[in-house]
């Protein structure tokens, strides 16, 4: 049996040893070998793929929970910082980094008796079992375990192919956890509890069941010291959204667990379950506090499914953090049928001036019959010209590829898009997640043209009747090229400095990129900014000298080629 029960130098008795492991969310090929619509960073070995971490709220609470109710230790691994902060990239996998980092001494010496792999997305899948492999040579004694979204709904795929794991959890982690820690015999009590997969439970058909917290202000504030905050600050979501205040000091947070849509892309349901369950008000304003005073955070960055499912509590959220003079973001987006006049104007009263909107669709087909979601575009409308009137930017999120859109609804999504004077456009393509409606769609009618485990938003792998991969490929790059950059709804109207932040922006995560150098420099050009509009007109000349691909798409779009104009500028 494992060791349990270490005696320390004071007489306390610590009763578990817990490594919390986050596989990097990027495949090893993806990082070594960035596709062309990937951003990229530049380490002294060459290019990578940018990886954004943001905090890992699920370790982060379920550390906090085990430690208010158990006696543990714990470590936390993440591997995204891990990469993001390498200067040079020697390996030839990332298990040998797995296997280099989790051998050092800090992990030897620190004797995990259980390693739980967190594992929220399905491009993780590989390197969660890397990781466990791994894991199962060097910490021979400890308990490996998974939780999150990928062991939740891919445990025959990863039992079929992994020796490694002991078990893996069933939906959210704290309780299943806890009961774990507290039981002596655990081979039995993963045997015999129904929130724990094994392999042997799995052969003899047993079903699985949540074990969800109902009062979630029973889970403490989040263990913040399993990991330095900084580490999060320049690779958080907020990097990746050209209108965030990411200067800002902010910080992840989560009100409420569940969401009561349907929608047919989404997969979180299967880990929090559709029914709402909250923090309470006073616990919230409590952490808030804390937030600002021991943290000095200024943004918060919520990252509830289902924020807006009670009006009256948003509203209660936003006084108090109008009283706490913070100022907040959401990545997440909320939901447009929420957004009437009086919770924008709330909202803008906090500071806030850049709204993600995931309207996901510009066909009203496509968002019921398809998407299944709570929309239509009358809503969309109203609520991009209310932020435009309130002053609040908006970064629209398109969902495209989907099985039962046809060329036409992404031709009716086009049109409509055209017409809206967002700030920013997201081309997504359409991934079918573990545990979605789409995945099971995807299956059932042989529509998946590639490996849906490694797709990540920005590779089609669906193919239908009515379009293959390629063609969702290229349409969403033109539609990401035309919305932003050719029809950039700020640029059309003069106002150059807003839309220079978005050329900007993508320049920093793309230096290669040829339209954001043209635009730029456009912008600059009325904006009489000398010096930047030359080196940006040269940045622009240079990729289009050298890469037929921009040079098709000037094409595509027959961009007027730069002209040098002293006069305008003097
Ligand atoms: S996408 Fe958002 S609104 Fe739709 S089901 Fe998922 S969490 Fe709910």
């Amino acid at each position: 049996m494992r060791v349990n029960t270490i005696s320390t130098c004071t007489g306390f008795v610590i009763m578990e040893k817990i490594l919390f492991v986050i596989p990097p969310y990027v495949s090893f090929d993806s990082f070594v070998n960035p596709a062309f619509n990937d951003g990229t960073t530049t380490k002294k070995s060459g290019k990578y793929r940018n990886i954004v971490a943001d905090f890992p709220m699920g370790v982060l609470s379920l550390s906090a929970y085990l430690k208010k109710n158990a006696n543990v230790e714990v470590k936390l691994i993440d591997f995204n910082i891990v990469l993001n902060k390498l200067e040079s990239f020697e390996y030839k996998s990332f298990s040998e980094l797995f296997n280099d980092i989790l051998s050092s001494k800090k992990y030897v010496e620190f004797v995990p008796t259980i390693i739980g792999i967190s594992t929220l997305f399905t491009p993780a899948y590989y390197n969660m079992l890397d990781i466990a492999k791994v894991c199962k040579k060097l910490f021979s004694n400890s308990l490996i375990v998974a939780g999150g979204g990928v062991p939740t709904n891919m445990y025959r795929e990863i039992f079929k192919v992994s020796k490694s794991f002991d078990a893996l959890c069933f939906g959210e982690g704290e309780k299943p956890m806890l009961d774990l820690i507290q039981t002596k015999n655990k081979y039995l009590h993963i045997n015999n509890n129904p929130s724990w997969i094994t392999y042997k439970k799995i052969r003899t058909k047993k079903s699985f069941r949540h074990n969800f917290i109902i009062d979630l202000d029973e889970i403490p504030f989040f263990d913040l010291d399993i990991i330095k905050i900084d580490d999060y600050r320049l690779t958080s979501v907020l990097s990746t959204f050209p209108l965030a205040k990411e200067r800002m000091k902010g910080m992840s947070f989560m009100t409420s667990r569940g969401c009561v849509h349907r929608c047919c892309f989404c997969a979180s349901h299967s880990v929090h379950g559709r029914q709402m369950r909250f923090h309470s008000i006073v616990r919230i304003e409590n952490d808030l506090r804390k937030l600002k005073r021991d943290y000095g955070i200024k943004l918060v960055v919520f990252f509830d499914d289902h924020f807006m499912a009670n009006r009256e509590r948003v509203f209660k959220i936003v006084n108090i953090m109008k009283n706490l003079q913070l100022t907040a973001f959401f990545p997440a987006s909320l939901t447009l049928y929420a957004l009437d006049r009086k919770m924008l104007e709330a909202l803008k009263s906090i500071g806030l001036n850049e709204l993600v909107l995931s309207v996901e669709s510009g066909s009203d087909k496509v968002l019921r019959e398809v998407m299944h979601k709570p929309l239509n575009l009358s809503i969309v409308k109203r609520v991009i010209k209310d932020c435009q009137e309130l002053g609040i930017d908006t970064d629209v999120a398109i969902l495209i590829g989907l099985p039962g859109e046809t060329k036409k609804d992404i031709e009716d999504t086009r049109s409509f898009l055209k017409t809206l004077n967002a700030t920013w456009f997201r081309i997504n393509i359409a991934t079918p997640l573990a545990g979605s409606e789409m995945l099971e769609i995807c299956l059932r009618k042989n529509y998946l043209k590639g490996d849906y485990i490694s797709c990540d938003f920005k590779r089609p792998v669906i193919g239908t009747e009515d379009f293959t991969p390629e063609y969702i490929q290229e349409k969403a790059y033109a539609l990401n090229l035309e919305l932003n950059f050719v029809e950039n709804s700020d640029f059309k109207l003069g106002n150059y400095k807003k839309a220079l932040r978005g050329f900007e922006n993508t320049i920093r995560v793309k230096n290669d990129h040829a339209f954001a150098y043209y635009f730029a420099a456009r912008c600059c050009k009325s904006l009489k900014q000398n010096k930047k509009y030359m080196e940006y007109k040269n940045n622009y000349k240079k990729i289009i000298k050298d890469s037929e691909f921009w040079r098709n798409y000037f094409r595509q779009f027959n961009l007027e080629p730069l002209r040098y104009d002293l006069t305008y500028l003097n």
